[in-house]
Parts: structure tokens; C-alpha cells; sequence
């Protein structure tokens, strides 16, 4: 353990109240009091992967699969731009028979229709891909390290390894793209030690958005019986995230308000400056299964109401880095792949 870890872990030890107050004006100085809203469209809930914490893995044969077409997409985002979202963020399982096309169209369209970013979180993949997907016009992409300690991973992602994911985010951070990792709280057997690697695992990757969430158990993975992550706990590394990290985007992730109906609330007040709300249409929402939470619930509405309870905007602009000027807008009409 280094002493930096060390440093971390004892910040994540802090009396509450005095962190989360420093976080909360650390935010303030960074990012200022509005809220970026980011519009979530779970377009494909495929997957080929088996992470053991999560509902959309290949092995959960009784979950429907399905997979949105572009207009069904437009169709969602045209909504949602008049109700003030300004990033578009395109989700999906990670899929190895995804049609890199198919996607393309899609952020093409969603950029050619809208005055809207797009953000992509579809998992690691080839570099080719990454292009094609750059070129069609998307700004932002997500690719969470979900545990930086290997032997955590490798426990957890029975088919993938953190190497292949961190040289992803940089393949990523070369062709341009605003960049975003995190992990997952609460995951069994984790400790204060590795979440202090997280934190720094972000840092050292100078990353543009940093998403945090607690873990929450679905009953058909393998880790049906694991207790969910803490809820002050994981309010705890959002705040010293926002602290070591500085100028980067962090959400309160939607995993807050599954373990507690206020999480996101409470997590916007210590650090966070970014909240989701789902655009899926309401009969693949509920298909889109990662773990269990009141899916439909999480709409715009509900956004706007919890900023009213904190007395904060929702920020007008489309929310790009904090950190560096963004220069590439290609918005190229996919030709070939
Ligand atoms: Fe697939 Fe992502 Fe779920 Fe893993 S966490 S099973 S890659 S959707």
C-alpha cells in the first residue's frame, strides 16, 4: 500500500458531516451549483459477457433481449430535448455481435437531429470501433474499471481483464473522446483499500467524468445473497472522490436511489454534479435489468423535482469537460465499416 492509498483511506474515514461540507464547496468551486442532466437511452440490453453482479449477463436466460432501431431512439431524444436534456447518453450490454454500423447510424442521426453530446457506454471494444463511432459525432465515452485491485476484477468479470479495459481508455482518450470510468461499492470481499485504488486509479488516468455507485444484488446472478453496498459508505467516496479528483464530471449515479428512495439527493450534496434520467421506452425499460430498482420512476419529472429540493438549476449547456477545451465535431454519415 502506498502512501497515497493510506491518505485516501483515511479520508474515507472522516466524521460525515465535515467531509461531505468540504465536498459539497469543492463542487461548488469546480463545477458550480447547476446540475447537468443526462438523458439515458438503453438501446440494446444484449450482452456477451457474465459479470457475476449483474442481471443483463449472458447466462440469465429467462431476461428478453431486445434491441431499439434508430428511429425508435430519434423518437425518445426528440422528447427529451424539449424538456432540456442536452447529453444523449447511448447504453447497451457489451456486445461482441453489435453491429458497429448500426451504432454509428444511430449517433449520427441523434447528432445530425439534435443540438445534443452523446455519450457512449457500450463496453470495451475494438479500436476500429472507436473510430467509427468518433467520426459519426460521439463526444463522450464510458467505460467504468468497475475494481481496480486485478485479483477484485478477475473475481467479479469471469471473461475480461482491467488490462484490456485501462488500455481501452486510453486507445479511447487518443481519438479524441472525453472520457469517464468508475467502480461499483459495496462488491464482496472489497475493502476501504481498494476503493482508495479506484479513486486514484481515476486520477491517474486524468479522466473527464467519474461515476461511483453502490453495489445492489439481483436475484437471478450469482450474487443473489451478497448484502448491498452501504449507502454512507458510498456517499463517503463520492465526496472524496470530488475532493482528490477536482474538476470532473460525477453523477449520482441511479444505484443511489435503489438502496435509498433520497440517494441521488444525498449524494448531489456531497460532490456530485450530474443526475440520469431514463428515456427508454417503458416496455424495454423494464428489460433493462442490471440490478432491481424502481425503473419507470426514474424520469425527468422526478429529476427536476429533486433539484427543486436542493435549490439548484439544471445547467443549460451540454456539460463537456471541465478539464480541457472540446475541439472534435466530426458528425461524418458512417459510410463503411
Ligand atoms: Fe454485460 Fe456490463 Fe452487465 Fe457485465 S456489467 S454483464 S458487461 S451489461
Amino acid at each position: 500500500m502506498t502512501t497515497e492509498h493510506a491518505e485516501i483511506e483515511r479520508l474515507l474515514k472522516r466524521a460525515h458531516e465535515e467531509l461531505f461540507d468540504e465536498a459539497d464547496a469543492a463542487r461548488q468551486q469546480w463545477c458550480g451549483d447547476a446540475v447537468h442532466l443526462r438523458g439515458i437511452v438503453e438501446f440494446s440490453n444484449v450482452c456477451s459477457r457474465n459479470c457475476l453482479y449483474c442481471g443483463l449477463r449472458r447466462d440469465n436466460a429467462a431476461l428478453p433481449r431486445y434491441t431499439m432501431s434508430v428511429e425508435e431512439v430519434l423518437a425518445v431524444v426528440a422528447e427529451a430535448e424539449k424538456e432540456g436534456v442536452r447529453t444523449i447518453v447511448l447504453q447497451s450490454g457489451e456486445n461482441d455481435g453489435e453491429q458497429v454500423k448500426q451504432l454509428a447510424q444511430m449517433v449520427f442521426a441523434v447528432k445530425r437531429e439534435f443540438d445534443a453530446a452523446v455519450t457512449l457506454c457500450v463496453g470495451a471494444k475494438p479500436t476500429d470501433y472507436y473510430y467509427v463511432w468518433a467520426e459519426a459525432g460521439a463526444d463522450r465515452y464510458l467505460l467504468k474499471h468497475e475494481a481496480a485491485t486485478p485479483e477484485l476484477y478477475n473475481k467479479f468479470h469471469p471473461d475480461s481483464r482491467i488490462e484490456e479495459r485501462l488500455a481501452a481508455l486510453a486507445r479511447l482518450r487518443a481519438l479524441g473522446y472525453q472520457v469517464g470510468t468508475g467502480c461499483i461499492i459495496g462488491l464482496p470481499g472489497q475493502t476501504l483499500r481498494d476503493l482508495a485504488g479506484d479513486i486514484l486509479l481515476a486520477r491517474d488516468l486524468d479522466v473527464d467524468m467519474a461515476a461511483f455507485g453502490p453495489f445492489v444484488p439481483h436475484p437471478d446472478t450469482p450474487l443473489c445473497l451478497a448484502d448491498p453496498g452501504d449507502l454512507a459508505l458510498s456517499l463517503r467516496v463520492v465526496a472524496v472522490a470530488r475532493l482528490v479528483l477536482g474538476p470532473v464530471h460525477i453523477p449520482a449515479t441511479t444505484s443511489f436511489d435503489a438502496i435509498e428512495p433520497d440517494g441521488r439527493e444525498r449524494a448531489l450534496r456531497c460532490g456530485a454534479n450530474v443526475i440520469m434520467a431514463n428515456l427508454t421506452p417503458a416496455r424495454y425499460r423494464r428489460l433493462y435489468d442490471i440490478y432491481p430498482s424502481d425503473r419507470l420512476a426514474n424520469s425527468i419529472e422526478r429529476v427536476k423535482l429533486i433539484l427543486e429540493r436542493l435549490n439548484r438549476p439544471l445547467a443549460e449547456d451540454q456539460g463537456h469537460s471541465l478539464k480541457r477545451p472540446v475541439e472534435r465535431q466530426l458528425c461524418r454519415e458512417p459510410q463503411k465499416v
